[in-house]
């Protein structure tokens, strides 16, 4: 039997990095189940037996950091310095789930309300067994283990497919945990198109963590439907900046050329739009255009890793300029086959594409407001809702502006502030998906609740009987109006 490959590309040049095999159904449900078995080794490690692993597996991703960015360099085209930054935020995650877990999901008592006073009750979480993991590939490392840190620390096992223009990086972990515990396979990796991972969908996993575009997610979830496969939906976001007429400019500035043109401005949490308060508009405008005119592509940021996506960066600019924006810095000449260098639009109408959809590239709007209750209106007047980020020196209005946001995270006076805080949740809410990954809330993603009662003593009032009692029934009535009826 021929097994079809395909070829992952170094996106700097498209020399071919690795061919690898496309999993079909049949490949994709061995691994499952191999996975299965595995998940049961698995839970009978206890949290302290699953600390020491996951310990031990972050000791060896981080001792051989380099070569593992070297990885990611190669596959995305991002410079290897970036690609070290994301092996130490997923060595972080890691390492934060690991020692989290247990105090997280460890079975704990709860009231048992007056009703029930003659119960012990108590939450526990249980593993759903095998977790799929679909990822991206603009941060091919970060993105899934912030499912699959996780996941593997509640208790399940982990089958992985890593995005096609990726792959090296999602064999690179298997192997690293192959090296570590060959006989159980708690963690795997099926590499393959779109397809492989809509067999994984069906292949009778217990729950998808999927991190992708929207429009992947919704294809995921009808999937997921058929077999009413729970998932958990990372997509796309349009995340605003708002500067207040009190912010500190240059600081501002400097964490909107990060936010916007970091990564060559494929980062899901990265900033697409500012809204800058009217006062300080020129100002600002003026320290954004000199920093980002310093940068160069290829040097400060890679090439497009996905190269359709250069099509998008085009239409979204044209489309922009045509709606009657301004290009302040660069347009549509700086978009070539490979790097775009980096364009500011301002003026940019509010149903323009550019502005309505995920640009995925690095073009920043900036947009003059009057206020900033104008700003909060406009961030939250898109479809997305992933992430925000507010600058202004008063703390307070700071927070009352983040209260204001409805997006899954805000930062106030600085970009992706939450990514490196594992004890902090991610995800977002509309288009930006749904389900959190990172910190308690994403080591529950991945568990079952399931809740106990003990009866402790038989119930003064007997309710739950077919022979009730009238006068039990006559004194909860009376209870019911005493309680809750004044
Ligand atoms: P994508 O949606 O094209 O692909 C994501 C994954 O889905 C890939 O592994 C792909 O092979 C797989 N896939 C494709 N079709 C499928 C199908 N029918 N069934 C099952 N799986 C299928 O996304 P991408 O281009 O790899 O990633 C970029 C997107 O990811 C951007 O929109 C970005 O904002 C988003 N993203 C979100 C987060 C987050 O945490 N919210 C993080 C990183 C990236």
């Amino acid at each position: 039997m021929t097994v079809e490959m395909f070829d992952s590309l170094d996106p700097r040049d498209d020399a071919v990095l690795a061919s690898y095999p496309v999993a079909g159904e049949q490949e994709v449900q061995g691994a499952v189940e191999r996975g299965r078995t595995a998940a049961r080794w698995w839970a009978e490690q206890g949290f302290d037996g699953r600390k020491r692993w996951l310990l031990e597996f972050k000791r060896a991703i981080a001792a051989d950091a380099q070569s593992l960015a070297r990885v990611i360099s190669r596959e995305t085209g991002k410079p290897v310095d970036d690609a070290l930054l994301e092996v130490m935020l997923a060595v972080e995650h890691l390492d934060w789930a690991a020692k989290n877990a247990e105090k997280t999901l460890r079975r704990r008592k709860v009231a048992a309300g007056l009703v029930s006073s003659n119960q012990a009750a108590s939450v526990g979480y249980r593993p759903f067994g095998v977790v799929g993991v679909i990822g991206p590939w603009n941060y091919p490392l970060y993105t899934p283990m912030g499912s699959i840190s996780y996941a593997l620390a509640a208790g399940n096992a982990i089958v992985f497919k890593p995005s096609e223009l990726t792959p090296g990086v999602g064999v690179w972990l298997a192997e690293k945990w192959e090296s570590m515990a060959p006989m159980q396979p708690v963690l795997q990796v099926v590499t393959g198109l779109g397809a492989t991972g809509a067999a994984l969908c069906r292949s009778g996993v217990d729950k998808i963590a999927f991190t992708g575009s929207t429009a992947t997610a919704k294809k995921v979830m009808a999937t997921c439907a058929e077999t009413l496969t729970p998932m958990v939906a990372e997509c796309g976001g349009k995340d605003a900046m708002l500067v207040a007429e009190d912010a500190d400019l240059d600081a501002a500035a400097d964490f909107a050329v990060f936010g916007g043109f970091g990564n060559a401005g494929q980062t899901c949490v990265g900033v697409e739009r500012i809204y800058v308060c009217a006062p300080v508009y020129e100002e600002f405008l003026a320290k954004l255009v000199t920093r980002a005119g310093k940068l160069t592509p290829g040097e400060s940021y890679g090439p497009m890793t996905l190269g359709s996506q250069t099509a998008v960066v085009r239409g979204h600019i044209a489309a922009a300029l045509k709606d009657g924006a301004t290009a302040v810095l660069g347009g549509l000449d700086s978009v070539d086959e490979r790097y775009i260098s980096p364009v500011i639009l301002t003026g940019v109408p509010e149903d323009s594409a550019a502005m309505r959809e995920e640009t995925f590239g690095p073009v920043l709007i900036v947009n003059q407001v009057p206020d900033l209750a104008e700003a909060v209106e406009l961030a939250n007047a898109s479809k997305y809702g992933l992430a925000g980020s507010v600058f202004t020196k008063s703390k307070a209005r700071g927070r009352a502006v983040a209260a204001q946001l409805e997006t899954g995270g805000v930062t106030v006076n600085s970009v992706l502030g939450f990514a490196g805080v594992a004890a902090l949740p991610l995800g977002g809410v509309g288009d930006s998906g749904f389900g959190r990954i990172h910190g308690a809330d994403g080591l529950r993603e991945f568990s079952a609740a399931s809740a106990r009662t003990v009866q402790k003593f038989h119930a003064p009032l007997n309710l739950l009987t077919m022979a009730r009692k009238r006068r039990d029934m006559t004194i909860a009535a009376a209870l019911l109006k005493f309680r809750h009826a004044r």
